[in-house]
């Protein structure tokens, strides 16, 4: 079978219908797995899609580049659009339903609600995309109801936003579990993202220092080192070794709730960062990355696997 696409919320639950109704009338018990993204799809995306469907009888992946997360000033225009692509992605990855909507069908005219998730949004990249997070939650809310999943995947590589969808979704007590994918990376440690190739050579040589930063201070973290400047030091001082990056923030903050970590690292926590790699052609592309401290066996060996990465490559 070729992938379904739907293109209203009326659709969607139609094709989901459709599909638990079959699966329950052979026996089977159905249980729905999502997958939300921006479109552009990559390996990234592929793991997270094949994750649910290794986990869920039905996997929806939607494609919609929200505008209601984009500044005036930012990418939604030129954001990389490659439908066709998409969908052979999500039908080799075992998904069945890929929902495209409109901007209409997501917000109708009089569609005046905004959901925002206090504090957590404000800090890292809040700091520096003021409204984005509320548009990322307006949108991931009114998403999970429509598909009505029992799990929803999101990467860890953008770390903050899935701390806030869980918030979110533990506050208001949505039924659909939240469940982070560990980061999907280049060989040399560059996290595999849409806007990845909008980067020329330059560019692109000068982004390795993220990864590079980000181990670094996995290094120091793992040889015991407690101290918060410590740790953020290590990764500093690879970011501002290499001119040609220019650095938004660099922080460590806790896993659960991203306040500051001042002081010592006493509970899980991520260190990340935030900044701009320049193409020849002045062309400006903003990247994020972020690594999971942790001393927590479930995450431990991805955090391992990170820090191996970078010595194969060293
Ligand atoms: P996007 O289309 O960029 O909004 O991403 C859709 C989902 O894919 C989000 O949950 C992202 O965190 C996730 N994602 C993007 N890049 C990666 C990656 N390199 N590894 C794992 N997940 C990713």
């Amino acid at each position: 079978m070729g992938i379904l696409v739907a293109r209203t919320r009326q659709e969607l639950r139609a094709m989901i219908g459709s599909l638990k109704s079959t699966l329950e009338d052979a026996g089977l018990r159905s249980s729905v797995g999502f997958v939300p993204t921006m479109g552009a799809l990559h390996e990234g995306h592929a793991t997270l899609i094949k994750k649910s469907s290794k986990e869920n009888s039905i996997t929806v992946v939607s494609v919609f580049v929200n505008p209601k997360q984009f500044a005036a000033h930012e990418d939604l225009d030129k954001y990389p659009r490659t439908f066709e692509a998409d969908c052979e992605l999500c039908l080799k990855a075992g998904a069945q339903i890929v929902f495209a909507p409109t901007p209409e069908a997501m917000y109708p005219d009089d569609f005046k609600t905004k959901i925002s998730v206090d504090e957590m949004s404000q800090v890292m990249c809040g700091a520096h995309r003021p409204d984005h997070f509320t548009g990322v939650c307006t949108v991931v809310l009114l998403l999970l109801n429509f598909v009505a999943a029992d799990r929803a995947y999101f990467g860890l590589k953008d770390y903050q936003q899935f701390a806030i969808i869980s918030r979110m979704t533990q506050d208001i007590v949505h039924p659909t579990r939240i469940i982070g994918v560990t980061t999907v990376r280049e060989e040399d440690g560059l996290a595999l993202s849409s806007r990845n190739r909008y980067m020329d050579a330059t560019a692109r040589a000068a982004a390795a220092c993220i990864p590079k930063s980000l181990r670094a201070a996995a290094e120091v973290f793992l040889s015991g080192e407690t101290n918060a400047p410590a740790v953020l030091l290590a990764a500093r001082e690879v970011l501002n070794s290499v001119s040609e990056f220019e650095l938004q923030y660099c922080e460590l903050r806790n896993a659960k709730n991203l306040t500051e970590v001042e002081a010592r690292i006493t509970h899980e926590s991520v260190l990340a960062v935030a900044g701009f790699v320049q193409n020849a052609d002045g062309v400006k592309t903003r990247l994020i990355d972020n690594v999971i401290l942790t001393h927590d066996p479930d995450r431990l060996e991805s955090l391992l696997d990170f820090v191996r990465l970078g010595t194969a490559v060293k």
